[in-house]
């Protein structure tokens, strides 16, 4: 036996479990293809947005606290900055269907928030320019995570609490036995009591047939801008924003590079057959309608795109991650799936699977993440 648990895949979510399950077992290892936070995974693209505002499962919010607290740990026991807050904003037509959805989720959830008119918009974020009947949501906690910081302070964490790193180390295969998980990469072998794959867009290589079945991998892309004035766009005067008018959507941070402003269209993903070979040049279509929607909704933004990259992420057919074991009684946990949304509650989707796959409690109320629902009898 090589251990009490192996984490495979150390990006956004594997980093954070490896971390939590540093804390309970002195028997844990991290194997990773490449290197953890390597530019070609979901973690890459400098920062992912955080906010306590959505519309949908409610479910979710639990996790969602959870998360907010242990960004605020890893900080704490790294010394690193990983989230801004800069507040967030949410933009779209009073009564329109986006903002009733997220109003009452946020409603029912009780989150701290803050509606702001046409007008009290024009005051204090004039850098949006709205349509005639458009409101926002502020969202006082939402900000900005440093992605490649909170995964590398995570990983520095863990190996400051006796973990073992393998970087890489793709693992090839994973197979249970009677003594526990048999684990190879190319020659080498490892067996362990438990395993968690967490292993991104790529991680149905990984899985077994139902699941394959139930996902798919997709392309993302991000785009980023530079300011007519910078300090309109700088993280103390610009909040993270998200905002939907019919079909056309785009979300966004401030500079927090003090330079490029990220403003992305939203909603966009693409299937990708191979997570290796995700084309990161725009195609004509999606470079036309970023420039139409900045020039639209950011006019003190320069409408061209200075920088852009694509990255891949697993999506469900629900929309809503897996957390939980192959099967039932499996000693193979999966922890993947994150549908375009899983950077900002990382943290807690990484406790929750250290500590189930340490045979630990964690919350009620996780059915609507569990592999099981995937299964048709
Ligand atoms: C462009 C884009 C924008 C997004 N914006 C937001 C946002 O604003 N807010 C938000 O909350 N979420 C956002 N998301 C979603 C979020 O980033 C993802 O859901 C999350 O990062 C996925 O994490 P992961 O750990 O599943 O995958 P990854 O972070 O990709 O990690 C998977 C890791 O597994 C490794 N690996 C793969 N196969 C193996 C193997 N066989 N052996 C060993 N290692 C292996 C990979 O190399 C990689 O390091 C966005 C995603 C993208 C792509």
């Amino acid at each position: 036996m090589d251990g009490k648990l192996a984490v495979i895949g150390l990006g956004s979510i594997g980093s954070m479990a490896l971390w939590q399950a540093s804390r309970l077992s002195d028997s844990v290892t991290g194997f990773e293809a490449h290197a953890p936070a390597h530019g070609r995974s979901a973690v890459g693209g400098d920062t992912r947005l955080f906010r306590m505002i959505y519309r949908g499962n409610p479910d979710l919010y639990p996790i969602l606290e959870r998360s907010r607290d242990l960004w605020a740990e890893l900080e704490a026991e790294t010394g690193q900055s990983i989230l801004t807050r800069t507040g967030g904003l949410s933009i779209g037509t009073k009564d329109g269907p986006y903002l009733t959805a997220l109003l009452e989720t946020t409603r029912a959830n009780g989150t701290d928030h803050e509606i702001l008119s046409r007008e009290e918009m024009a005051h204090r974020y004039p850098q949006h320019n709205l349509r005639p009947d458009d409101i926002a949501v502020y969202d006082p906690n939402a900000g900005a995570l440093r992605t490649d910081r909170a995964v590398t302070a995570a990983i520095a964490a863990a190996e400051a609490n006796g973990a073992t790193i393998h970087s890489n180390t793709p693992i090839d295969s994973i197979t249970e036995t009677a003594d526990g998980v048999l684990i190879t990469s190319g020659e080498k072998s490892w067996t362990f009591e438990n395993v968690i794959v967490a292993s991104g867009g790529w991680s149905q290589r990984l899985m077994p047939d139902y699941l394959k079945a139930a996902t798919q991998t997709k392309r993302l892309i991000l785009t980023w801008f530079v300011a007519k004035n910078a300090a309109e766009f700088s993280p103390g005067n610009f909040p993270t924003f998200s905002r939907v008018h019919e079909n056309r959507s785009m979300y966004g941070a401030p500079a927090v590079d003090g330079v490029t402003v990220k403003a992305t269209l939203d909603g966009r993903g693409r299937p990708t057959p191979d997570p290796d070979a995700v084309p990161r040049e725009l195609t004509p279509e999606e470079i036309t309608e970023t420039i139409e929607t900045v020039t639209e909704f950011l006019p003190g933004l320069i409408p061209n795109i200075v920088r852009s990259d694509a990255f891949p992420d697993l999506y469900t057919k629900d929309g809503s991650p897996l957390l939980g074991p192959f099967h039932e009684g499996s000693r193979i946990y999966v922890a993947t799936g994150f549908s375009g949304g899983g950077f900002k509650n990382a943290t807690g989707y990484g406790q929750i699977a250290a500590l189930e796959a340490l045979g630990k409690q964690t919350i009620e109320g996780l059915d609507f993440v569990r592999p099981e629902r995937f299964k048709t009898s």
